[in-house]
């Protein structure tokens, strides 16, 4: 599995996170996390968490223009230079095309993009299990079916976007914590070898 370069793309709730959290272990690459970042902004009260606030309450995405000034900026660190994993940016066509254009600028290819398919059913239920547990202030009823709305029209599309470039795996994310990481891992062997 040399790829190290890395999105995880899937529905809120998919396990993206945690995932993506495994996969760094293994790889040494850090999990860049657009959404981990704009909470510490809000926590933090700073400008950009203040003009994120609202949105992520709703469950409605941040604008592309803020989200891809935080993705670039992360990017451009040092410790991103030999790989990263990036879960939940991008969002939107828009953000894949900024994606684009910085890897292109700093002479990188994005080398997979793992999409997780998960039933739509289980994965708000996981999320309520979420909000019962870590109590996050976006995990209630109204804003989890916003969130499901805003990923299937504007981030689904993205897979289009990534099989256009040769990139995209699917696998299912059902099952146990385990079994998803082999199945990812399996993905990369077989994106590995297709590109070899
Ligand atoms: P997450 O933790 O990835 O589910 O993100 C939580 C919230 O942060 C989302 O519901 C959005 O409001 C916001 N967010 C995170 N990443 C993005 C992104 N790439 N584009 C737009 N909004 C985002």
């Amino acid at each position: 599995m040399s790829a190290r370069r890395l999105l995880l793309l899937g529905p809120p709730g998919a396990g993206k996170g945690t995932q993506a959290r495994l996969l760094a272990a293994q790889l040494g690459v850090p999990v860049i996390a657009t959404g981990d970042m704009l909470r510490q902004a809000v926590a933090e009260d700073s400008q950009l968490g203040r003009s994120a606030r609202a949105l992520m309450e709703a469950g409605k995405l941040v604008t592309d223009e803020l989200v891809i000034e935080v993705a670039k900026e992360r990017l451009n660190r040092e410790d991103a230079r030999h790989g990263f994993i990036l879960d939940g940016f991008p969002r939107t066509v828009a953000q894949a095309r900024a994606l684009d254009a910085l890897l292109q600028k700093l002479g990188v290819e994005l080398e997979c993009c793992v999409m997780m398919v998960v039933d739509e059913d289980e994965v708000v239920e996981r999320l309520l299990k979420r909000a019962r547990i870590e109590g996050r202030s976006d995990d209630n009823e109204v804003s989890i079916r916003v969130r499901m709305r805003e990923y299937r029209e504007k981030t689904a599309p993205l897979a289009e976007h990534y099989r256009k470039l040769g990139v995209l795996r699917e696998t299912s994310g059902s099952g146990s914590i385990e079994q998803i990481t082999t199945r990812i891992e399996e993905a990369l062997k077989q994106g590995a070898e297709e590109l070899a």
